[in-house]
C-alpha cells in the first residue's frame, strides 16, 4: 500500500514530512493510533503534529439510488455536528457510513479510511468535505496510508492539492463557522441538561469536552467542570457538590491566607449559622443590600417557629453583639477574628457554579480597631494577600482597586476589591472585598472603649468614649470558577500546577500484545519508581498503571483534568534512560534524562505556573483601553474590553453609563439569556493611577465634569 501512496503524492511533487511512511501497530480508534504514533521510536516521527479525523457519512438515499457517501475531513478535535455538516451540503439524515459502503466504495474500513483512500478510479463513488481550517492552518497532519498501520505526515495544503488530483467532488468550508440549525433554540434554555445531543456524533462524546471554548462557553464551562472532575450537581438547585478535585485548590487557598493572616495576629472562631431577625436587621443599609436573598427556618417538624431564625447570608450583624460584649477597653482591640465557613444567599438569577451559587464556602475576617488608620492599614494587607491567592497561587492577573459608592458594601465606608478578567466573554469578575466598614456599625451595636486620648472633663463620660473602626473580609470558591474560565481550553481544565492535586502523572506506553511480560514490569516499575521518587522531592505525582484503559484513553483523562504535567515511559525510553514529557498548558513535548527528574520536573512545574500567569497578563492588559471620548465607550467595551475612563464619579452618572452601554442585543447574545447585553458598571477605581496620564484637566465622558480619578467599567458577572 505505501509505495503506491508514496508514488501518487511524488507524482504531485509532495513530499511528506518525513522521509517515509511510518509503520506502527495496527488501531481501531484515535486514542488507539495517537497511542501507536506518541509510543513509535521512529525519527519519522515529526516533533509536533496532530491526528486528522475522517469521517464517512451516508446520506439518506431513495431505495433505487446508488448512495454517494460523504467524507468530512478535519482536525481530532474540531466538533463535528452532523446537522451543521447536513445544512451546508444540503444533504439529509447523515449516519456514520457502515463497514460493507467503505469498502465497496473506498476500498476501506473506518480504521483507515483517510483523504488518500480517495483515487482517480473511486473518485466517482465519494464526495469530500475538507475543514478549510486545516488548510489554512500550516499544521502538519498523521494520515492513513491505506492502512491502520501506516501513517504519513502532510500538511492540511497538501492533502487539498492530492484530493484535487483524483478530481473527486471537492468542498473546502471552514467548519469552524458552521452553524447547527438547531443550536441556537435549544440555547436558550437555561437547563443544562436539556443539550441537542442529537446534533453531535457519537465519537466527541467519548472524545471529552464536545463543543469549543470560544463558541458556546456556558456549555463548555458546564461540561468541564463535570468531565474534569470538579464538581457534580446536586438536587437542591442552585446548589453543587465540590468534589476532591475542586475542593483541593480550596484547601491551597485556605492553607496560604490562613498562614498569612495568622502572620497578621489574626485568630480563627466559628459562629452559629442562624440568625435572629432582630439581630439581622439591626443595621438597615446593610439588611437592604442582602433581604431578598435571605433564606429563612420558619418550620421544625410540623411546628411553625414563634419567631423564624434566619440563615447568615454574612455575618456582620451575627458576630457585632459579641464584638460589643467582649470589647470593654482599648486594651481589647484590635480584635481580630475569621471563619472558615459557609453562606447562604437565596437568589433568583441563573445559577452558575461557583460563581452564583446559594450555599458558598468562604472566608470572613472581621476585626475591629481604635483608630482608622490602623483600619485602613488592614484593609489593604488583605487586599494584598487576596491579590496572591489570585497571582501566585492561581496564575491570574487581577487589578486592585476601589470601589464606587455605588458598586461598596451596604452599610460600610469604603469597599476595596481586586477584579479578573474573562477573555472568552470579555467580561469582570470581582476576585475578593475588603471593607472598611468605619464606625458604622459599632455605633449600631454599640461596641466603644474609653478614648486613652480623653480629657480629664470627657473621661467616664460619653463624649469620652471612642468606637471602635471595623473591617470585614472575604474570599469565596468563585476563585475556582474564575480559574477554570481563565485557563481551561477545548481540552478540558488546565490546572496551575501550584493548586493540582495531581501535578504530573505518568503513564505506560508502547505495551502491545506483542510486548513480553518482562518488558511490560519493568515499564509499570519504572513508572511507580519515578513517581516515588517525585513524591519524595515534593511533587504530587501519580502513576496510572490502570490496565484496563489504554494509554490514548488516559491522556485524554489526564487532559480533561488539567493535570500540568504527563510523563510518557515505555519501553525504548527504557533503553535510553528518558521519558517523554508533555505539558497540558502548550502541548509541548520535550524528552527528559531519568535521572534528572527529581529537579527537571520541579523547575517544570514551577516555569507552567509562571508561563500560565504570563498568557492571562498579557491577555488581561491588552483588554483594559483608556478611552476619553463617549463615542468610542461601547464600541470599546463591545469589543470584549474592560473601560478606563477620567470619571466625575458621580452616581446618576454611572447609572447613565450603565443605561446608555446597554447594548442593542446582537442576534446571538438574544438567543443566550446567559449573556446579558448588560449595560457596563463601575469595576474599580485601580489604585494605580501613576498608570495613566495625568486628571488634571481631564473632564468625564459621559456628563462632561471635571474628571477625579481614572476608573474602570466593564460588563461583569
Ligand atoms: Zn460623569
Amino acid at each position: 500500500m505505501s509505495e503506491s501512496v508514496i508514488a501518487a503524492l511524488s507524482r504531485l511533487s509532495i513530499e511528506p514530512s518525513t522521509r517515509d511512511v511510518l509503520q506502527h501497530n495496527a488501531s481501531e480508534s484515535q486514542a488507539g493510533w495517537s497511542d501507536a504514533l506518541s509510543s513509535s521510536a521512529s525519527s519519522n516521527v515529526p516533533v509536533e503534529y496532530r491526528l486528522l479525523k475522517t469521517l464517512v457519512f451516508k446520506p439518506k438515499t431513495a431505495k433505487s439510488e446508488t448512495p454517494l457517501p460523504l467524507m468530512v475531513v478535519t482536525d481530532d478535535k474540531t466538533q463535528t455536528s452532523t446537522s451543521a455538516i447536513a445544512a451546508e451540503t444540503k444533504l439529509k439524515e447523515l449516519r456514520l457510513a457502515v463497514p460493507e459502503l467503505l469498502k465497496s466504495t473506498l476500498d476501506a474500513t473506518k480504521d483507515d479510511v483517510s483523504p488518500l483512500s480517495v483515487t482517480q478510479e473511486n473518485k466517482s463513488k465519494v464526495r469530500v468535505l475538507l475543514d478549510k481550517d486545516i488548510v489554512t492552518s500550516g499544521t502538519t497532519y498523521a494520515v492513513h496510508a491505506r492502512s491502520a498501520s501506516e501513517t504519513v505526515f502532510l500538511t492540511g495544503e497538501a492533502l487539498q492539492r492530492y484530493l484535487e488530483s483524483t478530481q473527486v467532488q471537492l468542498d473546502v468550508v471552514a467548519f469552524s463557522t458552521l452553524q447547527a440549525p438547531n443550536a441556537p433554540a435549544a440555547k436558550a434554555k437555561p437547563e443544562p441538561k436539556s443539550k441537542t445531543v442529537d446534533a453531535k456524533i457519537p465519537e466527541a462524546e467519548l472524545i471529552g469536552i464536545t463543543v469549543r471554548k470560544d463558541l458556546d462557553f456556558p456549555e463548555w464551562y458546564q461540561q468541564v467542570l463535570r468531565k474534569g472532575d470538579m464538581l457534580d450537581y446536586y438536587d437542591v438547585s442552585g446548589c453543587y457538590i465540590l468534589k476532591p478535585w475542586s475542593y483541593f485548590v480550596w484547601e491551597c487557598i485556605q492553607r496560604f491566607f490562613d498562614d498569612e493572616i495568622r502572620k497578621l495576629g489574626v485568630q480563627n472562631c466559628y459562629f452559629p449559622m442562624f440568625v435572629s431577625s432582630d439581630v439581622l436587621e439591626r443595621e438597615k443599609d446593610h439588611i437592604e443590600g442582602f433581604a431578598p436573598e435571605v433564606a429563612w427556618v420558619t418550620r421544625a417538624g410540623k411546628s411553625e417557629l414563634e419567631k423564624p431564625v434566619a440563615i447568615r447570608p454574612t455575618s456582620e450583624t451575627v458576630m457585632y453583639p459579641y464584638y460589643a460584649r467582649w470589647i470593654q477597653s482599648h486594651r481589647d482591640l484590635p480584635l481580630k477574628l475569621n471563619q472558615w465557613n459557609s453562606v447562604v444567599r437565596w437568589e433568583f438569577k441563573h445559577p452558575q457554579p461557583f460563581l452564583r451559587t446559594r450555599e458558598f464556602l468562604w472566608q470572613e475576617g472581621h476585626t475591629a480597631h481604635l483608630t482608622k488608620q490602623e483600619a485602613a492599614d488592614e484593609v489593604l494587607d488583605i487586599l494584598g494577600l487576596y491579590r496572591r491567592v489570585y497571582t501566585d497561587l492561581l496564575a491570574i492577573p487581577v487589578v486592585p482597586g476601589v470601589k464606587s459608592e455605588k458598586e461598596k458594601f451596604a452599610g460600610g465606608l469604603y469597599t476595596t476589591t481586586v477584579e479578573g478578567y474573562i477573555p472568552t466573554t470579555g467580561r469582570g469578575i470581582q476576585g475578593g472585598t475588603s471593607h472598611c466598614l468605619g464606625q458604622n456599625f459599632s455605633k449600631m451595636f454599640d461596641i466603644a472603649v474609653q478614648d486613652p486620648k480623653a480629657t480629664d472633663e470627657t473621661r467616664g463620660k460619653p463624649e469620652g468614649r471612642l468606637h471602635v473602626w471595623q473591617n470585614s473580609w472575604g474570599l469565596s470558591t468563585r476563585t475556582i470558577g474564575v480559574m477554570v474560565m481563565v485557563h481551561g481550553d477545548d481540552k478540558g481544565l488546565v490546572m496551575p500546577p501550584r493548586v493540582s492535586s495531581k501535578q504530573v502523572v505518568l503513564v505506560p506506553c508502547g505495551l502491545g500484545v506483542k510486548v513480553s511480560q518482562e518488558v511490560k514490569d519493568a515499564v509499570n516499575d519504572t513508572c511507580k519508581k519515578v513517581a516515588a521518587e517525585l513524591v519524595r522531592n515534593g511533587v504530587r505525582a501519580h502513576a496510572d498503571l490502570r490496565d484496563n484503559y489504554n494509554p490514548g484513553f488516559k491522556f485524554n483523562d489526564w487532559e480533561l483534568r488539567g493535570v500540568p504535567l504527563r510523563l510518557e515511559i515505555g519501553p525504548k525510553d527504557l533503553d535510553n534512560a528518558s521519558v517523554m514529557s508533555v505539558r497540558r498548558d502548550t502541548g509541548a513535548k520535550q524528552a527528559m534524562k531519568l535521572d534528572s527528574l527529581k529537579t527537571a520536573v520541579p523547575e517544570l512545574l514551577e516555569q507552567i505556573q509562571q508561563d500560565m500567569y504570563t498568557r492571562a497578563d498579557e491577555e488581561f492588559k491588552a483588554h483594559r483601553k483608556v478611552v476619553t471620548d463617549w463615542d468610542l465607550f461601547t464600541s470599546t467595551l463591545n469589543a470584549k474590553n474592560h473601560v478606563i475612563i477620567p470619571w466625575c464619579e458621580e452616581e446618576e452618572c454611572e447609572d447613565a453609563i450603565k443605561d446608555r452601554s446597554a447594548r442593542t442585543a446582537s442576534s446571538e447574545e438574544a438567543q443566550d439569556e446567559r449573556a446579558p447585553s448588560m449595560g457596563a458598571k463601575s469595576l474599580c477605581i485601580p489604585f494605580d493611577q501613576e498608570a495613566y496620564p495625568a486628571i488634571q484637566g481631564k473632564s468625564c465622558p459621559q456628563c462632561g465634569k471635571p474628571a477625579k480619578r481614572w476608573t474602570m467599567f466593564g460588563r461583569s458577572y
